[in-house]
């Protein structure tokens, strides 16, 4: 089984979210178990030249618009297995990775790219995995080339979604531009009088997967289905949801090169020492008996962040402290801004992007809120979990997948959900949890059920091989 993966992201090359975790891990795992894969993924301006070992192609022609542009491919084995990442400056040595009018074209070549590379690098694959709607073009150009290709005739696309509220819509004009202009082409993308890349994507891939089972029956729905639940509620018997693992190597309190302490299920001790520190980091008086609710989020509402807003006070009148760690909507950042000045002693906030800071507010905090809308998956409830942080989530996607209520009797249960969309539900587990916080018995049990929970990555790519055998077949 050779399988190629196309992602926009992949850490530890580029990340902004939960993709770039997961297309950067599952590689790895796919070598661990024995599949053979090749994850290709842009060159950025914010790729680490250390990551970039060599230029492995530096002519990858691409005609592209009618012209010939000439790309260039690195290689690198930084994430655990083999990676191309396709240097085209024009195209991504930009501020940001997303977030241009026009980011639908540059990921349109890159998608384009990424196939003349596999025909340049040999082999065709037997499956090509490809994420979210920045790779739906590349669903269509394979299905279109199956048709007419030798190289391609046997190559099966799985398409896997990780957020549905990206869908990548642009005027249908663009699409003779790229190269799609038959019928069939056509007809993939539209989607209410545009283009849609997400909607290709699920339209002609062969199997469809997302990233929880919750999520994938959630996505079928009006509510979470953005307009093209239809379509996946008829390609219902062969969309399935796999939850995404944790990677251990990075994120375990027992290793983390970026912890001041270590400390594992069997002693904790080294869980105060972080405590310490993420209250010295933030300057903020140190008294470690008192509870820290922290947050690790982009700053949109789908994170459930007006609910925050409404339980901060309470949280605070009971003497615990907030730290919260993100960068996104103005109303958002003002309001954590307003709300450290409001209790500059109780209140820690850092407003921008820090992997080392997440490490640290996951191993120093003691309970961590994640009340989203909507959740395809969610990783830091995962992360929290093996750092002994507890999880108050609400019960949604792979939130409802990954978190299950705490039971003081039977001394079962990782975390603590809600189900409706309400501030007093939230609150009402987060005086639940303070509970439990105060009474050393039921916090232990707590800690050791979700420091013990096992969401490895060996289990989910166990299921991707599943899944790419059945593509095949
Ligand atoms: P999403 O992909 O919707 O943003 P996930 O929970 O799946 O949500 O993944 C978010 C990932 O991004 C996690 O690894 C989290 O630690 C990280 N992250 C989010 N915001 C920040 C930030 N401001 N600084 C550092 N890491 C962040």
């Amino acid at each position: 089984m050779r399988v190629a993966i196309l992602s926009a992201e992949a850490v530890p090359y580029s990340k902004t979210g939960g993709l770039g975790d997961v297309a950067g891990a599952l590689p790895k795992a796919l070598k661990q178990i024995g599949v053979d894969s090749v994850l290709i993924t842009p060159c950025y301006l914010q790729t680490k030249g250390e990551y970039l070992w060599k230029l492995a192609i530096d002519d990858l022609t691409v005609n592209w618009r009618g012209v010939n542009y000439r790309a260039k491919a690195f290689y690198s084995e930084a994430n655990g297995a083999p990676t191309f990442l396709i240097d085209a400056p024009e195209y991504f040595h930009r501020d940001s990775i997303y977030g241009y009018t026009e980011d639908y074209e540059r990921f349109a070549f890159f998608n384009h790219a990424a196939l003349v590379l596999l025909e340049r690098i040999g082999a065709p694959p037997d499956i090509v995995h490809l994420n979210d709607w920045h790779c739906g073009f590349a669903a269509v150009e394979i299905a279109s080339k199956r048709m007419r290709s030798d190289y391609w005739r046997d190559v099966r696309t799985v398409f896997s979604i990780h957020n549905m509220a990206y869908q990548g819509g642009f005027d249908a004009n663009e699409l003779w531009k790229f190269g799609f202009s038959g019928e069939f082409e056509r007809n993939a993308f539209l989607f209410n009088g545009y283009a849609s890349a997400m909607k290709a994507g699920l339209a002609v891939s062969d199997t469809l997967s997302t990233v929880s089972p919750r999520y994938s029956h959630e996505i079928q729905t009006a509510q979470e289905g953005y307009g093209l639940d239809w379509l996946l509620r008829s390609r219902a018997n062969r969309l399935i949801g796999i939850t995404n693992g944790v990677d251990y190597e990075v994120w375990n309190p027992a290793t983390d090169a970026v912890l001041p302490a270590h400390y594992d299920f069997r002693n904790l001790a080294g869980k105060r020492e972080c405590k310490r520190a993420l209250l010295e980091n933030f300057s903020l008086p140190v008294s470690l008996e008192k509870p820290i609710f922290a947050s690790i989020t982009r700053l949109t509402a789908q994170k459930g962040i007006d609910l925050m807003m409404q339980v901060a006070g309470e949280i605070l009148a009971t003497g615990s402290y907030i730290v919260s760690l993100g960068s996104g909507a103005a109303e958002y950042e003002n309001f954590w801004q307003r709300l450290r000045d409001y209790a500059p002693a109780q209140v820690g906030i850092y407003r921008g992007y820090n992997e080392d800071l997440a490490h640290l507010i996951e191993a120093g905090s003691d309970i961590f809120m994640m009340p989203s809308k909507f959740e395809p998956c969610g990783l830091n409830q995962m992360y929290s979990l093996r750092y002994g942080t507890i999880p108050i989530v609400r019960a949604v996607g792979g939130l409802d997948d990954t978190v299950q209520n705490f039971d003081r009797v039977s001394g079962s249960g990782n975390g603590f959900k809600f189900a409706e969309y309400r501030a007093d539900k939230f609150l009402e587990k987060i005086y639940e949890a303070l509970f439990a916080y105060y009474e050393p018995d039921s916090w232990r049990r707590l800690q050791l059920n979700g420091m013990t929970t096992d969401n490895s990555w060996e289990n989910a790519a166990r299921k991707y091989e599943q899944l790419y055998r059945f593509t095949k077949s």
